[in-house]
Parts: C-alpha cells; structure tokens; sequence
C-alpha cells in the first residue's frame, strides 16, 4: 500500500545573518497509511521544522522550502496554491502542538474553537457544528462537555487543555496528524494518559501519526517505525522493534543509553558527550564526528550517506 505520505530530498533551509541553516537536510521519510511513525531527536535536530515543512507552515523569510516533494496521497503539496493548501490544514493534515495555548485562543470559548474548525472545512450549519463540538468533547473525555464547552481556554488545567487540541484535531477526521512532543508540556502524571488518548483515538478514526518526540519511551510504547534525526539529516530509519534490539548508529546507540531501563540497576546511564552543532556552521565530514567515540579519518572528511543493511538505513560509514 502506498505511504500516506511520502517525503523526497526535502530540504527547508533559514537564511540568517550568520549563513544558511539546513534545518531540515535532503530528507527522505514514508509515513505508512493507518500506522505510527517516530521522528526522534535532541531538540535543535530540525524535527519541528520537518513538521512544519510538511503543513507549509515555515516561518518566511528568514525560513524557505528550497527543494523536494512532500507527497500526501499522491498529490505534491508543495505544488499546492496557498487556497488548495488552506483546504489541507487541519482538514486532512492537522497539527498538534506542544503548548496547548499555541494551537487555541485565549479569548473564546473552546466550543466555538472546534465548532469554527469544523465549519471551516465542512458543509455544516453552526447549530450542526456546535453539537459536533460537543461531541468531540465528550471523545476526549471532557466531562459535561456541554457546559465545558462554554469555558475559555484559561478556565482549564493544561491537560484539559491538550484534550480540547485533540478534539480539534480529530474533528475534521484528518488522514494525517503531526503531533509535535505532544505531552512534553505536561505534568508527568497525566502524559501517559493524554499519549493513550491521542493514539486510540487517531486509530479508531484509521488516521496516520507522524509523532515528534526526543522520549524513545514514547516511540517503543506507541510507533511501528522511526526515524533518528541529527543535525537537519536522517541518520537512521527502522522498524521500532529492530531499532530498540539492535540500534546501528552510533547517535541512536548514545540515545538508548542515555534512558534509564527498569530493572537495570546496575547499568549507568551515559550522557551523548558535546552539544548538538549549529545549523549554520556543521562540522566538516559526518555531523556526527565531534561527539562520536567511534570516528575515524574518513568520518572527518566525507558525509556517509544512507546505507541499507537488513531493511534499516543508517548513516554511518562503519556500515558500508
Ligand atoms: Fe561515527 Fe564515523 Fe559513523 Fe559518523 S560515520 S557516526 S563519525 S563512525
């Protein structure tokens, strides 16, 4: 079956006053119809602004698409007017963003937010659209939807909050949800159970997730593959099951041992020494080479590019 989506070369780069940076690097990425995909990475890899790219949503200027497809059942949306792609947005692609106050306005009722989407895309009356509202509510556990929905935004804890931004991605029954750290800003507590929701809701609407999260926990408990994201490139792409038994690049290997594993006490976890470069100025070679114990005289001069080993690509030249 053909990928719900499709990325090919996609490169979104920022034109600052210090250079060019390559956020997102010549990315190739397939989101399988009716699955979960992980793009994971340390914050600064340039997996929000994959997501972004993908809803044409890049901040311009300073930022611009300068090459690549983004193929969403089987249209390109970087062919799309600006018109067509209004019609795309939270319709048949939506978003859910980290901060909850990103995505709803302060000054009005959070029914008549959901209600506004799904007038927005759909041939509804407001009266049809406000029930749907209510009912979308009632989907993400609300309770008394009906008064709730008369609340504003701030009348909410911030799990509530999330639970409104699920309602209104849901609404339109979108294809495809991009989900951005979507419980990374809220209390530890409750993350599990709005993750659950968001996942068993999106399956039972048969919608695709590309989830961007840096928690691997996250991805072993929800995703069938992921992509590891550095430094604006792909470094490895696979199946989560073959990625957690046996991660091949060096990053990932740093990535899994630095998240501690019930049981293993006497493991240590070990931190990825260096920071993560700047876009504007990445090392010569593989990006990687700084921080990787592994490097050799090839890492410093040549960028590996993805390599196929047993259905996993991996950016690396240990695996040539
Ligand atoms: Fe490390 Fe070299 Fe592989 Fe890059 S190519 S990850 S520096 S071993």
């Amino acid at each position: 079956m053909a990928p719900i989506l499709d990325i090919r070369n996609l490169q979104t780069h920022f034109f600052t006053s210090r250079g060019v940076a390559r956020a997102v690097d010549g990315v190739n990425l397939e989101v399988p119809r009716g699955e979960a995909m992980a793009v994971v990475g340390e914050s600064g890899c340039g997996k929000t602004m994959l997501a972004l790219s993908v809803l044409r949503l890049i901040p311009q200027p300073p930022g611009r698409i300068v090459d690549g497809k983004i193929i969403f059942d089987d249209t390109d949306l970087l062919s799309l007017s600006e018109k067509e792609m209004r019609s795309v947005r939270g319709n048949r692609i939506s978003m859910i963003f980290q901060e909850p106050m990103t995505s709803l306005n302060p000054v009005f009722k959070i029914g008549d937010q959901i209600a506004e989407a799904i007038e927005l895309h759909q041939k509804t009356t407001h009266q049809e659209a406000a029930e749907a509202a209510v009912e979308m509510l009632k989907l993400v556990g609300i309770p008394n939807p009906e008064n709730r929905a008369q609340s504003y935004p701030h009348e909410m804890s911030g799990g509530m909050r999330q639970r409104v931004v699920i309602a209104m991605a849901l609404a339109c029954n979108p294809e495809l949800v991009l989900a951005d750290e979507p419980t990374t800003a809220l209390d530890v507590t409750i993350q599990a159970q709005i993750l659950e929701l968001m996942l068993g809701l999106t399956r039972d609407k048969d919608a695709s997730i590309l989830l961007i999260t840096h928690d691997l926990g996250i991805v072993a408990q929800s995703c069938s593959r992921v992509a590891v994201m550095y430094a604006g490139k792909i470094v490895e792409q696979a199946p989560v099951t073959d990625l957690f038994r046996a991660p091949l690049h060096p990053y990932t290997q740093g990535l899994m041992r630095s998240i501690p594993r019930l049981g293993d006490k006497a493991v240590k976890l070990t931190p990825i020494t260096g920071i993560v470069p700047s876009l504007t100025d990445l090392p010569r070679g593989c990006h990687f080479h700084p921080r990787c114990p592994h490097a050799f005289d090839r890492c410093r001069e040549e960028h590996p590019p993805l390599i196929m080993q047993n259905g996993q690509g991996v950016r690396c030249w240990l695996h040539e």
